[in-house]
Order: C-alpha cells, then structure tokens, then sequence
C-alpha cells in the first residue's frame, strides 16, 4: 500500500495535469491533510479525486473542485475571505493558508463543531467560524475582498453576497438552472456592475436558508478520524 505522502503527492500532480497552475494553490492543498477530515472509513480514499460523506447528508468536494475555486479567488495574503459552508472545514483551512483571515459560516452546528476541532488541531488561527445561514452573509465583518460558497444557488447568487463583496472583490459559487449547475466566477467592477465567467459544470449539495433543526440528517452522521 502506498504512503500517505506517496498518495498526496500523486494527487497534486494530478492537479496540476488537470490544469491548477498556482503553485500556492498545489503547496496549500499538500498542507491540509484531508483524510483527517473524512469519515474513518474512507481515509483510504481520501486523496482520491472524488467527493466524499461527512455527515448531515452532506460532502466534502472533489479535490479539483476545491483547487479551481481557490485559484478563481486570485488570493493574497492581505485577503478577508467569507466562506459560505464550512462542512468538513477542509477548504477553510486550505484558504486559511493562503489569505489573512477566513469568515466561515454553516448551517449545521455538529459540522461547525467538528470543523472548529480540526482547526485547532491545526494549530489554524486566521479562521473565525458560525453557525448560522449564510445566504445573509456576515454583514458585521463586510466587506469582504473574496467570497467563496461551497453550496449550489438557485438560479443567482443571494443578493447579500454580492452586496457584501468589495468593488474589486471576486466570488466564486456553483449556480444551479433547471438540473444543470456550473461553477461561476463573478468579479465585483462596481457597487452595481459585475463580470461574469463559468468555470465548469459541477455537482453540490444546495444552498438551504435558516439553521438547520437537530432533526435534520441527524441518522446520517459518521465518526470523524480526529478522535
Ligand atoms: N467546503 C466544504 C463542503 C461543504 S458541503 C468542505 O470542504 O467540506 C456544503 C455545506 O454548505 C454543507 O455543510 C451545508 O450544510 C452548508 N450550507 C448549505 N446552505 C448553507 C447556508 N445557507 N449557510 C451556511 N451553510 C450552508
């Protein structure tokens, strides 16, 4: 069996064939160890290319997935980076290390909590994270020079998002139309006008208002490898 390191490897250089060019990007994902944030079970698989369960009837992305949109992002290390899912809290702390700091905000609290105990293992300090709806955005902190959510809209981002994002700023977020969704880049030019680019066609869980109720998936979660 391989390494660990032997598979992480192969998989930045599939990275990189598939088209991830920054090298920040491709160094910060070598950082994260993402098979401590799946279910043990799946560790093995963890540097496959592949989405995988976290709990809650929710995933962690595919690892392209997470690499094309914290490229899209263009990020510095003066950035202040909302984040809308936090799910596992994989793709925060991959932000976490190419930015100042990452807002991150979920639905459910059990997958904030478990996320919050990976950054601390971490030893990840630049991450503030809430449980709460993130299609209201996080007016206390805005505005914010990049945006990143990791659940698919309906049809447009929420107003708030873009409200929120600074005149230069991008967001990145998967779109859904009729069964179709595509992950898409917005540039904010001015307080009212933005550019627009798609970036591929993907597959995410939805965008769902308020917090979620206890009940909600709570058949469906998994033990985490964090102990
Ligand atoms: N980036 C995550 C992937 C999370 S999947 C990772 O790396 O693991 C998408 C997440 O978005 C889910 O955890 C879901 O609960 C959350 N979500 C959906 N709608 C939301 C909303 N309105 N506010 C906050 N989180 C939301």
């Amino acid at each position: 069996m391989n390494s660990i390191d032997t598979r992480k490897i192969r998989l930045v250089m599939h990275l990189r064939a598939m088209g991830i060019s920054s090298t920040d990007v491709l160094a910060a994902m070598e950082k994260v160890p993402r098979d401590a944030f799946v279910p043990d079970a799946m560790a093995d698989q963890a540097y496959e290319d592949i989405a995988l369960p976290i709990g809650r009837g929710q995933t962690i992305s595919q690892p392209l997935v997470v690499a094309t949109m914290t490229q899209a992002l263009e990020l510095t290390d003066r950035d202040k980076v909302l984040e809308i899912g936090t799910g596992s809290g994989y793709q925060t702390c991959v932000l976490a290390h190419l930015c100042r700091r990452v807002y991150s905000i979920e639905r459910h609290k059990p997958l904030l909590l478990q996320a919050e105990k990976m950054f601390d293992m971490l030893g990840l300090r630049n991450i503030t994270a809430i449980a709460g709806d993130g299609m209201k955005g996080w007016p206390q902190q805005a505005p914010f020079d990049k945006i990143i959510c990791t659940a698919a809209a309906q049809g447009e981002p929420p107003p708030a998002l873009i409200e929120q994002l600074k005149p230069g700023g991008i967001m990145v977020i998967p779109v859904a139309t009729n069964e179709h969704q595509v992950l898409r880049r917005y540039k904010k030019e001015g307080d009212d006008t933005y550019a627009m680019k798609d970036l591929l066609p993907v597959r995410f869980v939805p965008l769902l208002p308020n917090l979620a109720s206890a009940s909600e998936n709570e058949g469906d979660n998994y033990n985490h490898a964090t102990g």
